[in-house]
């Protein structure tokens, strides 16, 4: 059989280690128990699989995983990144920050993540089917999969198509059951995903970053303006997260000035057009030679340490690294993927007066759409579904509807949308810009009440907590 596994592990296994001493970090500020603590940084179950499949005339071994991090709420929740660079740390790492993720946002779920080891590029539609298909079923046997499970959700190499044949996979495998469209979020709307799921991550970072500049006090602490009106981004990736990071924050008056992929980066001090970029990339492959650039970089790097006042990676981990933060010249960072910024790193660009808005918290608007889609699937009603308004109690069933079927309260300003016959897209994307500035503020105020450095270490103590409470009212047991 040939082996796919030919990619030595470039990376050096540390980025588990990586959030492990952040909860450390975190932990000082708070008084729990060591042990409680050990559980909470622990990876609850690591499942690592293989499969075979027929590639051409010959067999190929698909690598796979599927890590649980923390049962304190269930399901467990998180996407499923498909790379050629996947390795265990990175998704025992990943798995992680969706337990502190979903805390930080009040979703109830505790964190997973899944990997297969693949270049998707490499392989045709109908083997992304196989390898999709195969992996589900890998995921039923082991119980690793399952509405009130384990919801896996799209990452890095995945998406809505990936999320209909796990949905279809498990829906073969449990017919009749009425809640198995839960098992996955993040599918196409016409299989019961919902409005705004798509682009719910990036405009999530740009309502964390719209409010993290709404604040004149930190801003005037780091010689900013108030307000997002005219500052000057860097957007690193130009997957679905950097491009709707992007799009939001020129909705709220940003400028885009620079673009940063795999083959280099371009600058423009004016700024870009978005569709015009995005369209240049899809016709020649690159982002290099678009016409309205003022410079092209051919090193991708370099990209990110043109002037400019946010920075925002949205690609991968480690990007930000003690080689070249103090090269960067942008006051905040928006972490838009998991983990660019090295802890290193981030420690000294706080050092020398700037703001990470951190991942767990600043991209935590994809797993609180998909919160939106599982509760939509298992109530079996389209949010905004049950008709116009005409009182204000006139949709008041549905809400009742929703929240007893789920066990979960609608925000109020949901419950003002669903009264006024809002549609479907509108009552997410509240709900959506509702927790990210609630977060926010939860976290900036454990910040300043703790004397706390970092935003990071803040959001991690707000999590840890949260996590903490629902362990010790659990119990254990027998
Ligand atoms: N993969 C996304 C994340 O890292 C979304 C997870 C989900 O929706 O479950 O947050």
């Amino acid at each position: 059989m040939a082996n796919n596994n030919q990619i030595a592990f470039s990376e050096e296994p540390h980025f588990y280690d990586d959030v492990c001493q952040y909860v450390d970090q975190a932990a000082k500020y708070t008084d729990h128990d060591k042990g409680l603590l050990s559980q909470i940084k622990a990876c609850n179950s690591v499942y690592r699989f293989q499969f075979p499949i027929r590639k051409g005339n010959s067999f190929e071994i698909i690598h796979a995983w599927r890590v649980e991090h923390s049962h304190h709420m269930s399901p467990t929740k998180g996407g499923i990144r498909y790379s050629e660079m996947v390795n265990e740390d990175e998704v025992m790492a990943l798995a992680a920050l969706m337990t502190y993720k979903c805390a930080i946002v009040n979703v109830p779920f505790g964190g997973a993540k899944g990997g297969v080891k693949i270049n998707p590029k490499n392989y045709t539609v109908a083997e992304l089917e196989t390898i999709t298909r195969r992996y589900t079923v890998e995921l039923i046997k082991k119980n690793f999969i399952g509405p009130g499970i384990d919801v896996p959700a799209p990452d890095y190499g995945s998406g809505e198509r990936e999320m209909s044949w796990i949905a279809d996979t498990y829906l073969t495998m449990n017919p009749g059951s009425l809640d198995a469209l839960g098992c996955v979020t993040g599918k196409p709307i016409a299989l019961h995903g919902i409005a705004g799921r798509r682009e719910a991550t990036g405009r999530g970072v740009a309502y964390a970053i719209r409010e993290c500049t709404s604040v004149a006090e930190d801003m005037k602490a780091i010689g900013l303006s108030t307000g997002l009106e005219g500052k000057r981004v860097i957007v690193q990736g130009l997957g679905n997260v950097g491009y709707h990071s992007a799009k939001y924050l020129i909705e709220f008056g940003a400028t885009i000035v620079g673009f940063c992929e795999f083959e280099g980066a371009i600058y423009n001090k004016n700024g870009f057009d978005l569709d015009e970029v995005f369209e240049h990339r899809k016709k020649t492959g690159s982002i290099l030679g678009f016409s309205k650039s003022q410079q092209d970089f051919n090193n991708s790097a370099e990209g990110l340490e043109q002037e400019c006042d946010i920075l925002v990676p949205a690609a991968l981990e480690n990007q930000i690294t003690e080689k070249n933060v103090g090269r960067i010249k942008a006051k905040i960072i928006g972490e838009g993927a998991n983990g660019p910024t090295t802890p290193a790193a981030a420690a000294l660009f706080i050092e020398n007066g700037g703001i990470i808005i951190p991942d767990m918290y600043a991209n935590a608007g994809g797993v609180t759409v998909s919160y939106f889609e599982w509760l939509k699937n298992l109530s079996h009603v389209a949010f905004g579904r049950m008709g116009r308004r005409y009182d204000e109690n006139s949709n008041i069933n549905i809400m009742n509807l929703i929240e007893k079927t789920t066990g979960t309260t609608l925000t109020q300003q949901q419950r003002l949308l669903v009264a006024k016959g809002a549609t479907e897209l509108e009552l997410v994307n509240s709900g959506l810009e509702d927790t990210m500035i609630r977060s926010y503020h939860e976290i900036r105020e454990i910040k300043l009440k703790k004397n706390i450095d970092s935003l990071r270490t803040a959001a991690f103590v707000a999590a840890v907590d949260k996590i903490a409470i629902s362990y010790m009212n659990m119990g254990i047991w027998p």
